[in-house]
């Protein structure tokens, strides 16, 4: 597994023009200035702890914490991380079909239960087969 498919596997669902890192380093982009407050690139710039990025602030999440993909603070627990994927990927892999073998069969436990229309006969919108 390479950073790049790290970083593909495990980026938020969001971004945006300025951010904060989890290890308290801020990120901005200035190209998105219409978001910006008055004078609030001005202070960024002249901020020591504010990094200017050439796209949006972009995340990675893992380990419950959020980092921005332009810090360098999470790259090596990220390298752990791919380290241990790829050196257990065998296992990883039969521990997820493990599980996913454990919640069908939790899932099949699960009693069906039938809506029936006024008429009595199986509601159409509660179909067995479509249950959502
Ligand atoms: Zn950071």
């Amino acid at each position: 597994m390479s950073m790049a498919t790290f970083i593909k596997a495990f980026k938020a669902n969001h971004s945006g023009f300025r951010g904060e890192c989890n290890c308290g380093r801020e990120f901005y982009n200035p190209d998105d200035c219409w978001d910006f407050e008055d004078e609030e690139i001005e202070y960024l710039i002249k901020d020591p702890n504010a990094t200017e990025l050439l796209d949006d602030v972009r995340y990675v999440e893992f380990n419950n914490r959020e980092y921005v993909i332009g810090c360098d603070c999470w790259q090596e627990k990220a390298r752990h991380f791919i380290n241990l994927i790829s050196n257990h990927d065998v296992q990883i892999a039969k521990y997820l079909n493990g599980e996913r073998a454990r919640k069908i069969y939790e899932a099949e436990q699960v009693q069906i239960i039938k809506i029936l229309s006024d008429d009595g006969t199986q509601d159409p919108e509660f179909d067995d087969d479509i249950p959502f």
